[in-house]
């Protein structure tokens, strides 16, 4: 039966993320019924087409010319063209170029369709044993240190699951933060290589996660990064934070006298004064 031709419009189209399994019917009527593909690498999307044996002409559309291209392909949707958008992998717009034209599109009347498919994030979530009922989908976390650790601690006190995109260069030291804002015992999931062969979930500790990949000779793939932190009491310091950290923290945020600012931690941890006090003179000595 021949293909309905296609509306007008803009296509954001879902590729695979590692499986080639994983495209749709609907994507692929799509991508060779399109006027035009515009990918992020057409090298990359090339060998996709090629595999399906598809013949519609590609143009790149990534990050570096994503608003010039996109005026010009607004240019062709305004004629009445079938524009797909796809990027190297998964879901368009996710982390990938795709958003801006579809805003721009929308802005000039333009028909936007979505075609659904693969997307690590939510593959990832779905198989992670983590709450589904509500999440939410940060991206990739800032690489310098300070940043990552700032972003980190404003989830403290938010029990949804969180999912962060995240390079193997760089898991050991969010992982380490992690166990210094939310310490150690909190659960974490890391997914790799999703719908590859070597598809890996790890589930566990901070600790026994970092303990782990630490005895990895080298830490490779593509990954997700799953929590849901424990929700702390208001004004509490994070789990993972020392008590210096924490009496410093009130002296300067609530002008405490150093004293009470230890009676305080000491009650929130639910453990005498002098024990507080005795574990404040054990983390200073570290630090000697
Ligand atoms: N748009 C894509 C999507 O829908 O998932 C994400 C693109 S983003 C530039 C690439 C990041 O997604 C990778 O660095 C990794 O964190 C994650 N990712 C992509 N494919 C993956 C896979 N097969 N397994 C695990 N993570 C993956």
């Amino acid at each position: 039966m021949p293909d309905t031709p296609l509306a007008p419009g803009l296509y954001l189209v879902a590729t695979p993320i590692g499986n080639l399994e994983d495209i749709t019917l609907r994507a692929l009527r799509i991508l060779r019924s399109a006027d035009r593909i515009a990918c992020e690498d057409t090298r990359q999307t090339q060998k996709l087409l090629n595999h399906f044996e598809i013949r519609t002409p590609t143009v790149s559309y990534h990050m570096h010319n994503e608003g010039p291209r996109a005026d010009e392909l607004l240019a062709e949707l305004k004629q009445g063209a079938r524009i797909a958008v796809v990027s190297d992998a998964g879901t368009p717009g996710i982390a990938d170029p795709g958003g801006q034209i579809a805003a721009a599109a929308i802005a000039a009347g333009i028909a936007v369709f979505p075609v659904p498919g693969a997307n690590a994030a939510i593959s990832a979530l779905i198989a992670s044993g983590l709450p589904g009922e509500g999440f939410t989908f940060h991206g990739f976390l800032p690489s310098k240190a300070g940043q990552r650790r700032t972003a980190l601690e404003e989830l403290a006190r938010d029990g949804r699951t969180h999912i962060f995109y995240e390079a193997p260069h760089r898991i050991a030291d969010t992982l380490a933060d992690m166990e210094v804002v939310f310490g150690a015992a909190q659960h974490v999931v890391v997914a790799r290589e999703l719908t590859k062969l070597h598809e890996e979930f790890l589930r566990g500790t901070v600790g026994e996660l970092r303990a782990e990949l630490a005895g990895r000779a080298v830490i490779r793939g593509e990954m997700v990064l799953l929590f849901a932190p424990a929700v702390q009491a208001e004004g509490a310091s994070p789990p993972g934070s020392s008590i210096a950290a924490e009496v410093a923290r009130l002296i300067q945020a609530e002008n405490l006298a150093e004293k009470d600012a230890l009676k305080r931690v000491a009650r929130e941890r639910g453990i005498g004064k002098s024990e507080a006090y005795r574990e404040l003179q054990r983390e200073q000595n570290r630090l000697r």
